[in-house]
């Protein structure tokens, strides 16, 4: 079986509403996705889609507490395990669970990082959806030239990622016609029997 994996970042929004359309959507289609989550904008107004997530067999990871640029930025090694530490328990009120993979945001990483942070880092191919003057086609064709057996796909679901939905939906059908099956990342190591070692950025799994 063919294994791939939707990662959406940068959720979840002040009320929750771009997630929740996002998960309508997975719904509808009846699979899972990933989504990595900024910590300091979870709150009890959207506490209840981040549940809707995990009930629809859907997974939540940790996306930093503020969204730094780490490298560029210059974080010290206690800040860098304050964006982690923060999330993680924000994520941990709301779920009951910890997550197990994290995403640099910017896919911006040094040793500093890979160091102060307990997790496998996440890539994924990058569809290049928060790029606003890419057309829903533009970003279609960017997003099936990454597909290949093992693939995460790295899209976003922010307010400002207005495409993002149609493109998705849209690829969802392609992919299955072509045996695609998809799985949330950590599933996808799991029935690959692929061990997520720390210090590199995961994209492919195989
Ligand atoms: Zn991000």
């Amino acid at each position: 079986m063919k294994l791939i994996s939707l990662s959406f970042d940068d959720g979840p929004n002040l009320t929750g509403s771009v997630m929740n359309d996002m998960l309508d959507l997975l719904e509808k289609h009846g699979i899972p996705g990933s989504f990595f989550l900024i910590g300091n904008k979870i709150n009890e107004q959207n506490a209840a889609v981040i549940r809707r997530a995990m009930a629809l067999g859907c997974d939540i990871e940790n996306h930093s507490w503020s969204h730094p640029d780490a490298v560029k930025e210059g974080l010290s090694r206690a800040q860098i395990e304050n964006e982690f530490l923060r999330t993680e328990e924000a994520i941990f009120k709301v779920t009951g669970r910890h997550t197990e993979f994290y995403r640099p945001p910017y896919i911006s990483v040094n040793d500093l990082m890979y160091q102060a942070v307990p997790r496998p880092f996440i890539c994924g191919h990058a569809c290049q959806d928060w790029i606003a003057e890419y057309s829903a086609d533009t970003l279609l064709e960017k997003m099936l030239s990454g597909t290949q057996d093992g693939v995460i796909y790295l899209l976003h679901c922010g307010e400002s990622n207005l495409n993002t939905p149609e493109v998705v939906d849209r690829a969802i059908p392609i992919l299955k016609s072509q045996g695609y099956d998809f799985v949330t990342v950590p599933e996808l190591f799991r029935r690959k029997g692929v061990q997520p070692i720390q210090g590199k950025l995961w994209t492919v799994v195989e």
